[in-house]
């Protein structure tokens, strides 16, 4: 491939929202789904939606546009397909290739689907791909050949965007039934020989760049996955017949990679200098790069503020004596923020001036473009208006001297063993009480009424009355059922993050902010945008109403700082550790009231913990620090006679063991039923305290019976004593069916109340 015949990429973006402004693939899909629309409507939905994408990005004057960024459902499994990774029992389905994807994402007549899980640091899932030492990669799907010749068609020489092989199989599972010890990644080779035969078609269809995405490399990886990225970008690079290649390392710095890649033989290397600025400086080191275009990753892919047009220029500039060219990129797939700014009617004028969403990012790149080749000057104008949008969070004196008042003793908790005798007595609570997680399930008249009230349809008294109804419904159901720690339910909760955005001080929250989750499933984050502080009591009315009806105790329900942080966009204006803490103290508020009010045990949930750790492991103990503390400061005020619970959600626990220990919750509930309580083995050695492992899977509509749920209780025992285990189901309720729910909660007490021995 000589060099001096590669078009320069110019100016881009690594991908683009694919959901629709309105979120039309969404609607498309699930009416495809539900037998209302046939194939062909979803096709020219989905077709619209990508002629849409790719002219608005060639208007706006992107040097290069991608394509392939477009997908039914998730481009981890587009690239399965692609490189004909399908397990049999979808191919043994006999359906047409779009069924089969549909197959694949979401299971088809009792044919399980793919395993969905979190991508990489993101709140983006993906379809983890199959892989066993007997799969014949093949290319099977031209998807990526497809979209190219159809933006040619349309005006566009786009720059297909194909997952990289080497983060494929790293993303990739033994497919079941594996021998031991095999890993995907030994299927290397053969998987190289269909990307080959993928590019060798691109080039011949007029693709002059392709894009390689490899962010697993953004995080610790062994000398074995080094070495296999050398080895797969050697091949690829060797080809004869293929277009430029751009491969794109996101998510965090390439570290040891990085050499690795300006070694190969490929035209670009896309670094992310937001989440991985040290690229920057490690660059300048490598004489290799004189050979090769960088694309500075400058502009925010997965956050919604303006770009400080300023630095990203000056550390643009930088980069300019140490690689071949430059050019000016977002840092990861705007796949992460919603679409337009501009759409946005009822964000408050100073806050609207700080953000920018796709389109306006799309808008920072090419202007930031401009000034690195015509001069600052040239662009002045949108210069001065980006630094007037960069004022930072309104700033809450009173918050802050109230966090710096906060000593030591503030966050401390009397020894846990004294505060368990206080409660013992207190709440006189029979061996393995059982409890829920917290939600009921949110039937259509609870969702109806809380559209309704939002929309202002519903009064607040009326709202009140009803929500007050199902809490009342709920609590009375619990006590036929013989639970032992109620809750109120939380029908008044669309999230368990938004609720909590809308009623304190410091969020913003959008109208159409939609971001892609999985498949047709999409969120709205919150905006974190200033100092976090309580105007009021959130939760305060509906836990005491709920207490007020009953003698048994009620469990308050609270989302933690982590968690709010997690799943909300938020300001970078200052450390995410001082934004935790003020969301701690905001919490903290709620805890004092709610234990004036006469609640005896509150659960501060904290699903995220693990979520947010990142990527590399020398990040994690300063991540693990601020998470504890923001924890702490919500529940070290506590009195000694209030039980705290936290629930943490998932099953897997290595690296965060400690940081859960030192949480100092009384009670720690987490998911276990599916893996039959072997994470007891880390926990129940690890955190000293009371613990609930789920004896009911929640994510199944079946419901278990009393002999399976005794079994997991007596598994249990074998890791914790009796005196400290809770029996508990692995979740909230909310997406539950009722009966189901009411039958496997009946189970559950019976079996408990059988292990006790009653
Ligand atoms: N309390 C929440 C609920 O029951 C917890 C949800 C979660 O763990 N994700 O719905
Ligand atoms: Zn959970």
């Amino acid at each position: 491939m000589p060099e001096n015949k590669v078009r320069p990429i110019g100016p881009t973006v690594l991908g683009y929202p694919r959901i629709g402004p309105r979120r039309e693939l969404k609607r498309a899909l699930e009416r495809y789904w539900s037998g209302a629309t046939s194939a062909g409507d979803l096709q020219a939905v989905a077709a619209g939606l990508r002629r849409d994408t790719w002219r608005e990005l060639s208007d706006a004057g992107l040097g290069s546009v991608p394509s392939g960024t477009f997908s039914f459902y998730d481009q981890v499994l587009d690239a399965a397909r692609t490189a004909g990774a399908v397990p049999e029992r979808f191919t043994a389905l006999g359906l047409d290739p779009l069924d089969e994807l549909f197959a694949m994402a979401r299971g088809w007549d009792g044919v399980p689907a793919l395993e969905l899980t979190k991508f990489f640091d993101t709140n983006y899932h993906y379809l983890v791909p199959e892989v066993a030492p007997q799969t014949r990669f093949a290319l099977r799907d031209r998807k990526p050949l497809d979209e190219f010749v159809e933006a040619l068609a349309a005006g566009v020489r786009t720059r297909p965007v194909l997952v990289g092989p080497v983060t494929f199989l790293l993303l990739a599972k033994p497919a079941p039934g594996s021998p031991a010890g095999f890993a995907p990644l030994e299927l290397l080779d053969p998987l190289l020989d269909v990307y080959a035969e993928l590019l060798a078609e691109l080039a011949a269809a007029g693709a002059e760049w392709v894009q390689l995405d490899e962010p697993a490399f953004a995080a610790d990886r062994s000398p074995a996955e080094l070495d296999a990225l050398r080895r797969a970008y050697a091949r690829l690079g060797g080809l004869a017949q293929r277009p430029a290649l751009l491969v794109a390392g996101y998510f965090g710095d390439l570290g040891p990679a990085l050499p690795v890649l300006v070694e190969a033989p490929v035209e670009a290397i896309a670094l992310d200098l937001v989440a991985g600025a040290a690229d920057a400086d490690a660059a300048a080191a490598l004489p290799g790069l004189r050979d090769k275009t960088v694309l500075a990753g400058l502009v925010d892919g997965r956050n919604v503020w303006r770009t400080d047009l300023d630095d990203a220029l000056a550390r643009a500039a930088t980069l300019l004596g140490t690689a071949g060219r430059v050019e000016i990129a977002t840092s990861c797939s705007l796949l992460h923020v919603p679409y337009d700014l501009d759409a946005e009617g009822g964000l408050d004028p100073a806050l609207r001036e700080r953000l920018a969403f796709a389109r306006q990012k799309v808008g920072e790149v090419v202007l930031l473009s401009r000034a690195l080749r015509e001069g600052r000057e040239v662009v002045a104008a949108g210069f001065a208006a980006s630094a007037a949008g960069r004022a930072s969070g309104a700033r809450d004196d009173r918050v802050r001297a109230r966090l710096d008042a906060l000593g030591p003793d503030h966050y401390r908790r009397a020894p846990a063993p004294d505060r368990a005798g206080v409660q013992r007595r207190q709440l006189a609570l029979p061996p393995l009480p059982t409890t829920t997680i917290g939600s009921f399930p949110q039937t259509a008249s609870i969702r109806a009424d809380r559209a309704a009230h939002r929309a202002g349809h519903l009064d607040d008294a009326e709202y009140d009355r009803r929500m007050r109804a199902e809490i009342e419904r709920v609590v009375r159901l619990q006590e036929d059922i013989g639970l032992d720690v109620l809750v109120h339910g939380e029908p008044e909760r669309n999230d368990m993050v938004q609720y909590f955005a809308e009623h304190l001080d410091g969020f913003a929250t959008t109208e159409l902010g939609w971001v892609q989750s999985y498949g047709s499933r999409c969120v709205r984050p919150p905006i974190l945008h200033g100092d976090v502080s309580r105007p009021e009591p959130i939760t305060v009315g509906w836990s005491r109403f709920a207490q007020s009806l009953t003698d048994r105790p009620v469990k308050a329900m609270l989302t933690g700082p982590v968690t709010i942080l997690a799943w909300s966009f938020v300001r970078t204006d200052q450390p995410l550790g001082d934004t935790a803490r003020q969301v701690g103290l905001a919490l903290r508020d709620e805890v004092h009231d709610l234990e004036s009010a006469g609640l005896r045990i509150v659960q501060v949930d904290e699903p995220a913990l693990r979520e947010l750790l990142p990527l590399r492991a020398t990040d994690r103990p300063a991540y693990l620090d601020w998470a504890v503390d923001a924890f702490r400061i919500v529940v070290g005020g506590a009195a000694d006679s209030t039980q705290v619970h936290t629930h943490l959600c998932y099953s897997e626990f290595g690296d965060v063991i400690g940081a859960i220990d030192a949480l100092d919750a009384d009670v720690t509930t987490v998911e276990a039923a599916r893996s039959k309580m072997e994470v007891l083995a880390d926990l129940g050695p690890g955190v000293p305290r009371a613990l609930g492992p789920g004896v009911y899977d929640v994510h199944s509509p079946q419901v278990p019976d009393t002999r399976e749920i005794r079994a997991l209780i007596a598994a249990a025992q074998e890791w914790v004593d009796a005196s400290r285990l809770w029996v508990n189901p692995d979740c909230g309720l909310k997406t539950r069916g009722e009966a189901e729910t009411t039958a496997a909660l009946r189970n559950l007490v019976t079996a408990a109340r059988a292990a006790r021995g009653d």
